[in-house]
């Protein structure tokens, strides 16, 4: 493995700073993880301590007070609570379909490839011919199945806690910028505000981006086999799942509190993109924004027979 080097400071060389001084400004695990990450997505990644701090960086650096962001309807329930609380600091955004054109006059448009937890995909091409910058949230995707820059995306964010960390043990943000310049403005802006990820999460995703490929093929093998069988189950009304990874959702004829309780193998937690399966009632965090039967399924590694008899087991008690 690459070392992992938790220094704060390193000596001047000849009396000037080097590459690495003060790790606020660049740590050299941070750096080999950034290009890790670019190297896959095409661009130039940087890493944030969450992917909610990737999202407050990058709108922070990137907006003006009154500017305006159009945000995709039904994307991560987080994001648009996240913008909420930066309308007082003057951040305004719309909500639109996007499936569709992003809403005319935005100055960013906010994509998410599948959204959380409806699993649409947007129209990349659409959002691209908006005059505004664009941005994808490709949490769910993964540079394994979308490379956004190369559908004319601006920014890419993860939260690189859910597939990229991939093991439920770290909690790490990315964003991976298309332009040098603007890399350069938010590596500024983020080394002033000090919203930096630390070498031991930047290590541990140097470590997961190892297996990232063959942990995504096998969700996505699970995970499609697992939504064919719901869909043919009668105490399941709606099946959404993209076709790719190992996220899904569903709505149980029923009462989902029963189901998240009934599980023996299938942890029921939070969270998405571990190599241990989990499930949730999302109405629980997002209210009335879901339906209150859709139960959110992020697929891991364990074998998808066993996965079947827990999930067909509890869906019976729903
Ligand atoms: C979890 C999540 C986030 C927020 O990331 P954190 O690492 O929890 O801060 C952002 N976008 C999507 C799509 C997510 O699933």
């Amino acid at each position: 493995m690459e070392p992992l080097d938790r220094s704060t400071i390193w000596p001047y060389r000849d009396g000037e700073p080097g590459e690495f001084y003060y790790q606020r400004y660049a740590h050299p695990t941070g750096v080999e993880a950034e290009r890790a990450l670019g190297k896959l997505e095409g661009g130039e990644a940087l890493l944030f301590p969450s992917g909610s701090a990737a999202i407050t960086a990058l709108v922070l650096a990137e907006l003006a007070p009154g500017q305006t962001v159009a945000l995709a309807e039904g994307a991560y329930y987080g994001t648009g609570a996240l913008f909420t609380s930066l309308e007082r600091w003057g951040l305004r955004f719309v909500e639109f379909d996007q499936t569709g054109p992003p809403a005319a006059g935005a100055d960013l448009v906010w994509l998410e490839a599948p959204s959380n937890p409806f699993l649409t995909m947007p129209d990349l091409e659409a959002a691209a011919a908006h005059p505004g910058r664009v941005v994808v949230d490709s949490t769910a995707a993964t540079p394994v199945y979308l490379r956004p820059l190369e559908h004319g995306a601006d920014y890419v964010v993860h939260s690189a806690t859910k597939y990229l960390g991939g093991h439920h043990d770290l909690l790490l943000g990315a964003v991976v910028c298309r332009d040098a310049d603007s890399a350069a403005r938010l590596r500024e802006f983020r080394g002033r505000t000090g919203i930096v990820a630390t070498p031991d999460s930047a290590w541990l995703l140097l470590r997961s981006l190892k297996t990232l490929r063959p942990r995504l093929e096998r969700q996505t093998e699970t995970a499609s086999d697992l939504a064919a069988r719901l869909q043919r189950l009668d105490a399941v009304e709606t099946v959404r799942y993209p076709g790719f990874g190992g996220l899904l959702s569903f709505d149980v004829r029923g009462d989902a509190r029963r189901v998240e309780t009934s599980l023996n193998l299938i942890a029921n937690a939070t969270s998405l993109g571990g190599v241990d399966t989990v499930l949730e009632s999302r109405s629980r965090w997002e209210g009335g924004r879901v339906p209150d039967n859709l139960l959110r399924l992020s697929v891991g590694l364990e074998d998808a027979d066993e996965l079947w008899s827990d999930l067909e087991q509890a869906i019976a008690n729903a």
